[in-house]
C-alpha cells in the first residue's frame, strides 16, 4: 500500500507526503515548516512522525522549510545525493544515485533530471509492489529517465508552462530561454508526451504539478494533457485519472493498494 498527497505544488513551493503505513516521508520541503505542519495536521498526520525528507535539489521552492524543520524535529533524516546535500544548509544524509536503497520500509531510487542546477533528481518510491514517481524541475524527459517509470502507478510530473504564454509573456528574454531550455522546466506539451507514455504503460494516476503562476493555468495544463491522451485512445477518468495538484494546500489522498 502506498498513500500519497501533495502539500503544495507550484513554482512558489513544493512538498509531498508519502507513506506505506510504516515509513512516513516528505519529498521536498519548499514551503514553510509551519505551512507543512498545518497541512499534515489537516490530513491527520502528526508532523513529528515524519521519518525522512527526500530533497530533489537546492532551489528555494524545494527546501525553504528545511532549516526550521530540522530544528523543530531533530530526529528527521534529510536525504539527498551527495552533490545536492553539499548545497544545503542542513545536516544531510548521502543517498545513492540511480540505484535503489531502503529508506525504512520504502525502496527509493533517486534518478538524475536535467535542470539548471549543479545536480537534481526525481524519486521513484516503491512498497509492496506499488510504485510512485515524482519528477519536477526538468527541462526535458531524457530517454534515460523512462526506465525509472517502469511499472509506475502514480506519476507526479511537472507541467510548468504553456509555450505561448512563456513566449509572449513579460519575463525577460534570458529567463524565457532558460526556462524553455533542455535544462529548464517542462512545458505542457512535453509533459503530455511523457504522461501519454506512462499511461500507455499502465499508470493509473497522472498528477500535474509545479505549474508556473505566470506562464500557465491549471486549465491549460489539464487540457493539453487531456487532449493528447484522448487523441491516443485513452479516456481520462476511465483509463487513467488525470488531475492538477493544487498550488497551495494539500491535494486529495491517492491510495495505491
Ligand atoms: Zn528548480
Ligand atoms: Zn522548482
Amino acid at each position: 500500500m502506498l498513500q500519497y498527497c501533495t502539500l503544495a505544488s507550484s513554482s512558489s513551493g513544493n512538498s509531498a507526503y508519502l507513506t506505506d503505513g510504516e515509513t512516513k516521508i516528505l519529498i521536498d520541503l519548499g514551503i514553510s515548516t509551519r505551512a507543512a505542519e498545518r497541512e499534515l495536521c489537516d490530513l491527520g498526520v502528526e508532523p513529528d512522525s515524519i521519518d525522512a525528507i527526500l530533497i530533489t535539489h537546492e532551489h528555494g521552492d524545494h527546501v525553504r522549510g528545511l532549516v526550521t524543520w530540522q530544528k523543530k524535529h531533530p530526529h528527521v533524516r534529510i536525504c539527498a545525493p551527495k552533490e545536492i546535500g553539499e548545497a544545503l544548509a542542513v545536516e544531510c544524509e548521502e543517498i545513492p544515485q540511480c540505484e535503489p536503497f531502503l529508506l525504512g520500509s520504502l525502496i527509493v531510487t533517486a534518478f538524475s533530471t536535467p535542470h539548471d542546477t549543479e545536480f537534481s533528481v526525481g524519486y521513484r518510491v516503491e512498497a509492496g509492489g506499488r510504485v510512485v514517481v515524482s519528477m519536477t524541475d526538468l527541462g526535458c524527459v531524457a530517454d534515460g529517465i523512462y526506465p525509472y517509470l517502469d511499472g509506475v502507478e502514480l506519476l507526479l510530473i511537472e507541467a510548468n508552462y504553456d509555450p505561448d504564454r512563456l513566449r509572449y509573456g513579460k519575463y525577460p528574454e534570458p529567463l524565457k530561454r532558460r526556462i524553455a531550455s533542455d535544462h529548464g522546466h517542462l512545458s505542457n506539451p512535453d509533459c503530455a508526451e511523457c504522461a501519454l507514455r506512462a499511461a500507455s504503460c499502465g499508470a493509473k494516476t497522472i498528477l500535474l504539478g509545479h505549474l508556473s503562476r505566470e506562464n500557465n493555468t491549471p486549465r491549460l495544463a489539464y487540457e493539453t494533457v487531456h487532449a493528447l491522451l484522448t487523441k491516443n485512445g485513452l479516456i481520462p477518468g476511465v483509463d487513467v485519472m488525470l488531475s492538477v495538484a493544487p498550488r497551495e494546500g494539500h491535494s486529495d489522498w491517492y491510495t495505491l493498494e
